[in-house]
């Protein structure tokens, strides 16, 4: 099928990858505009791509042009991974995601996405994305048990790539709901890597939480958003 028109954009830059299985790599961030959730918890770090407010700020490109725009700043960079992020990733069109992934994936391209996972995944992407699932929690305000995000988990795990779940943890609270969603869903799943990592800027600190990991002896992954050590949090482009 021909690629629909539009995709809204709301940056695509090269940087390292801050979290998840690929962390530290060089990869061609696309922030795409526009969020089904809004996490009322805490403040999400991506407004500029949830609020409507910044509507006006977000491109309308085709599929063909954001591929061009992703090539050209891999061969800046060197990355050969493309990360698909938000906002919500998969409130885009799904037949130009669809385009887009196999052009690049064609190119060799790895295709990483960071997901809330509350929006259905076709099957085509389950195989061909390495999907991190953002698994909301209480603290986030959202609903923790969305039971898209339950289907898509057994979608996954037909899947041929490398796909995870993140747990962003407030608070004790959050952090036992994460454990008990875990060892329900996750555990029996061979293979699914777990991230785990604190609300940006909470009292919890990294040592709590490590701590509480290792006394439940969780083969869970710390997950510190590396980027927000090297540039100031929130900075746009990074
Ligand atoms: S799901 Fe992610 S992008 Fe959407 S509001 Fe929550 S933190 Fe922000």
């Amino acid at each position: 099928m021909e690629p629909a028109v539009v995709l809204r954009v709301s940056e695509v830059y090269p940087s390292t990858q801050g979290e998840g299985p690929n962390v530290g790599k060089t990869t061609v961030f696309v922030r795409f505009g526009g969020c089904n959730l809004r996490c009322p918890g805490w403040p999400c770090d991506t407004q500029h791509a949830i609020d409507p407010k910044y509507r006006n700020e977000w491109t309308k490109m085709s599929p063909e042009s954001l591929e061009q725009d992703i090539l050209t700043a891999a061969k800046q960079s060197g990355a050969r991974n493309v990360t698909l992020t938000g906002g919500e990733p998969f409130l885009q069109p799904k037949e130009d995601l669809h385009w887009l992934t196999r052009e690049l994936k064609a190119m060799d391209y790895s295709v990483d996405c960071f997901s809330n996972g509350t929006i259905a995944y076709p099957e085509w992407a389950c195989d061909m994305i390495n999907f991190i699932m953002d698994w909301k929690l209480p603290g986030s305000g959202e609903n923790a048990a969305n039971q898209i995000r339950l289907d898509n988990i057994e979608r996954l795990d037909y899947g041929i790539q490398e796909q995870a779940v993140k747990f962003v943890i407030k608070d004790k609270l959050d952090f036992d709901v994460a454990k008990g969603l875990w060892k329900a869903y996750i555990e029996p799943k061979h293979g699914f890597e777990t991230f785990y990592g604190r609300v940006w800027g909470v009292k919890l600190t990294d040592a709590e939480l490590v701590a509480w990991i290792m006394a439940e002896r969780l083969p869970w992954r710390l997950n510190r958003q590396e980027h927000n050590y090297i540039w100031p949090p929130n900075e746009r482009g990074r």
